[in-house]
């Protein structure tokens, strides 16, 4: 087992790899910009580095510094947490060639499964069912309008390279076409610095659900169920459940078997997700990604199971602690992401925390790095926290929600806190009927 981690991430994620550390005995190095010398995770790593200035890019995608900070401190593995680093095959790639261990799939994984007609591609070949479109990138518009032609209206053009929404356009009639070709082509060039795109037929009113899996080097590989994200404001979720309130547990074991042979044939090791589109009883592949979610701890909270401990025990090479067998689903739980915006505008809301007082008692984990006094620095993403409420049926887990959501207090920012008390009393969400644009259509009608 490993000696020390260092932890290549900051905030909540960054807490939460430090927890898992302490409990299996494992010392912790934490990094960090200038702006976060006093984040709760470097107060509670055995150490700490400063890798740069404030911006991310000077700092928490500073290669070079993290290596550095690997070699002084003598880490044997970093595990990246999620966004930052932790999608970045190069990487991967520098730390293996100085003999540091990448807490995380192989670099090969994470190449092919971050290009996302390749990852499409081979979905395919590995028996996953996909959204119908292009079979691969599109090359001249008229192979578009081929495709849209035989898939039908509305179609959505994406970028190859695409993340976080972008470079994403819908074209709903072939007098659109053209139009959202070059504006994607445009955004992905700019985001992403490469204009290759597909195309997908566009579907109406589906359901974001996606399937965590596991698999380790000794040949066990296990899906943790499904997790529904269909809760989503500009592509970006916003709360997510586990189960999801649209499968049964036929549906759930049939795609749980597709993901998990899929899985096996590729020879992927660690953790990750499978996330599809789902609509009228049929699952579309949309990505997978390649690291721990933001979202994992609402699978940990109905499996029992700590993801971030298996996913350190099988970087160290070891057999995960559990088989398929071993898994069972018990009960329900919902994430809220507590960002510091707005609650309506959703404008950032940096500054300093002047009350903290976080919500507890059975069934209710908050994971975050913010305390009384806290100055939220504003380089960085806006999530101050997670809300994670588990309950032995949807039920109670709504009513544990409802009162986590009223003792929570956050005083001196603005926090989307309210925004989940009016949501958890919306008929459609208590009863589940939602889809990946209902959040948006309601916040459209509060407005
Ligand atoms: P990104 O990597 O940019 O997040 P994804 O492919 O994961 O892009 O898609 C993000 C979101 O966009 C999905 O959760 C869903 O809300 C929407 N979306 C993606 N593909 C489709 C599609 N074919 N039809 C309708 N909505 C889609």
């Amino acid at each position: 087992m490993f000696e020390k981690v260092l932890i290549a991430n900051r905030g909540e994620i960054a807490l939460r790899i430090h927890r898992a550390c302490r409990e299996m005995g494992i010392k912790t190095v934490a990094v960090h910009s200038t702006a976060d010398a006093d984040a709760m995770h470097v107060r509670l790593a055995n150490e700490s580095v400063c890798i740069g200035p404030p911006p991310a890019s000077e700092s928490y995608l500073n290669i070079p510094a993290i290596i550095s900070a690997c070699e002084i401190t003598g880490a044997d593995a970093v595990h990246p947490g999620y966004g930052f680093l932790s999608e970045n095959a190069r990487f991967a790639d520098i730390l293996d060639a100085h003999g540091i261990t990448f807490i995380g799939p192989t670099a090969d994984h994470i190449r092919l499964m971050g290009d996302k007609i390749q990852a499409k591609v081979t979905a395919r070949s590995l028996g996953i069912p996909c959204v119908p479109g292009s079979a691969g990138a599109i090359r001249t518009d008229e192979e578009a309008y081929e495709v849209a032609k035989e898939t039908g209206y509305p179609v959505l053009v994406k970028a190859a390279a695409g993340g976080g929404g972008r470079g994403m356009k819908v074209a709903r009639s072939e007098d659109e076409l053209s139009g959202a070709l070059s504006t994607a082509r445009a955004e992905a060039k700019a985001a992403f610095g490469d204009d290759a795109l597909y195309m997908e037929k566009y579907l109406g009113q589906p359901r974001h659900i996606e399937m965590q899996i596991i698999a380790d080097s000794h040949g066990n590989v296990a899906h943790l169920g499904e997790r529904d994200c269909s809760l989503q404001r500009r592509h970006q979720k916003v709360l997510e459940e586990c189960p999801s309130p649209a499968l049964n547990a036929v549906q759930r074991q049939k795609i749980g078997d597709i993901v998990r042979d899929a899985i096996a044939k590729l020879g992927y090791l660690g953790v990750g997700t499978i996330e599809f589109l789902y609509e009228d009883g049929e699952f579309y592949f949309i990505e997978m990604n390649t690291r721990l979610q933001v979202e994992h701890p609402i699978t940990e909270a109905v499996t029992g199971i700590d993801i971030v401990r298996e996913q350190i025990r099988i970087a160290a090479g070891l057999e995960m602690s559990f088989t398929q067998d071993d898994v069972t689903f018990s009960g329900h739980a919902i994430e809220c992401r507590i960002n510091a915006e707005d609650p309506r505008t959703f404008t950032p809301s940096p500054g300093t925390i002047k009350g903290f007082h976080t919500p507890g008692g059975l069934g209710v984990r908050v994971d975050s790095a913010a305390y009384s006094g806290y100055r939220i620095p504003p380089y960085y993403d806006s999530l101050i926290g997670k809300l994670v409420v588990h309950g032995r049926n949807r039920n109670e887990c709504l009513m544990r929600l409802r009162r986590s959501l009223h003792e929570f207090v956050i005083d001196g920012i603005k926090t989307t806190i309210p925004l989940f008390q009016d949501l958890v009393n919306e008929p459609d969400f208590v009863n589940g009927d939602y889809h990946i644009h209902w959040l948006e259509n309601y916040l459209r009608n509060k407005a």
